[in-house]
């Protein structure tokens, strides 16, 4: 159920309401919005008289939620709602790109590629310290060492750092150095994780599971939300099917299908999704086109010597292009780079 403050209540009536939702058994999470405020009463009503709600003062209305998922649901917050990530808003008219290595492997490439896509237009920088490997043989990471170069090349760029957070008991070290966390794919049921991030204010990168419905991640969405952190930005990143042309198989109908959900920005990472450095700026194209509240892409000096990922990676004159060639497309559908 939700509680339709009017427009302009003052503090003390929200404070008001939330206190008898809480008094009454419920748990108490108030959206702050543009114009007004809305507070989702979650748990069961079941038995619970509602009426002082109704009639407490600055109450518009009270209605009840239908959507599976309370908090991430269009049905609480019909405005979009936006991320900032340092001065750049996710889910305003801007398409913010986030882009940079798979993994950070050292401080000399980080630097440059920082430096480039920044040139070039991007708002923040991506790069793992922490990879979820699925070989664990496979290169696993800097780990600190690594989160300390992504300090580096903000202090270097001024580029916001998006990095990967893949368990709860690390949530406190990854959100020391990064500006955003990602929660990857792999990790995207993992429900200790999705609460350790929605116990802190920095913004959370969700990541769609590679066999995740739209319901499961906005559900995973919905955990982060109800943990206290309202700063969530989707991602679709393709999903697993028998079609083996593309390391995953990316539906773009999956970026007007979430608008039709929820209220919360939603990304793209065509470089996961196809795995193929080639077909990467077209799909870029499609999704802003669709209606994307960005991309992350990996971006690497040389694709060819990357520890991880090369294959998908773009080198800098395909990023360079790629980036102009976004400009248009946002341009086409009312947005901006
Ligand atoms: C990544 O972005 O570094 C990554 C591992 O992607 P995903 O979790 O989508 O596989
Ligand atoms: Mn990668």
């Amino acid at each position: 159920m939700i509680i339709v403050m009017k427009p302009g209540a003052p503090r003390e009536e929200i404070d008001r309401v939330m206190e008898k939702i809480e008094k009454i058994g419920l748990v108490a999470h108030p959206i702050f919005g543009a114009r007004r405020t809305v507070i989702a009463a979650i748990g069961d009503k079941h038995g619970r008289n509602l009426d002082d709600l109704q009639a407490s003062p600055g109450v518009e209305r009270v209605v009840p939620i239908l959507a599976p998922y309370k908090m991430a649901s269009l049905e609480v917050h019909e405005e979009k709602s936006t991320v900032k990530v340092d001065g750049f808003s996710f889910g305003g008219t801007r398409v913010g790109v986030i882009a940079g290595p798979c993994t950070v492997e050292n401080e000399e490439m980080l630097i440059e590629t920082a430096k480039f896509v920044k040139s070039q237009g991007a708002v923040a920088l991506r790069g793992g310290a922490f990879k979820p490997r699925t070989n664990p043989y496979s290169f696993q990471g800097l780990e600190e060492e690594g989160l300390r170069l992504l300090a580096r090349a903000r202090e270097e760029t001024g580029l916001a750092v998006v990095t990967e957070v893949i368990s709860a008991s690390q949530v406190d070290l990854v959100s020391k150095y990064a500006d955003v966390l990602q929660v990857g794919a792999r990790n995207m049921q993992n429900y200790l994780l999705l609460q350790a991030v929605g116990q802190q204010q920095k913004p959370v990168l969700l990541k769609r599971g590679m066999s995740a419905t739209l319901d499961e991640l906005l559900f995973a969405a919905e955990y982060i939300l109800m943990s206290g952190n309202q700063n969530v930005i989707l991602c679709e990143r393709g999903v697993r099917t028998f079609e083996d042309h593309t390391r995953n198989t990316l539906s773009i109908a999956t970026v007007p299908a979430l608008r039709e959900r929820t209220h919360l920005p939603v990304i793209v990472d065509p470089s996961h999704a196809t795995g193929r450095a080639s077909l990467v700026p077209s799909v870029s194209y499609a999704a802003v086109a669709a209606g994307a509240d960005g991309l992350i892409v990996e971006v690497h000096p040389h694709p060819d010597e990357a520890l991880v990922d090369g294959a998908q990676s773009l080198d800098f004159p395909s990023f360079q292009k790629m980036m102009r060639g976004l400009a248009r497309v946002a341009q086409a559908v009312d947005r901006s780079l």
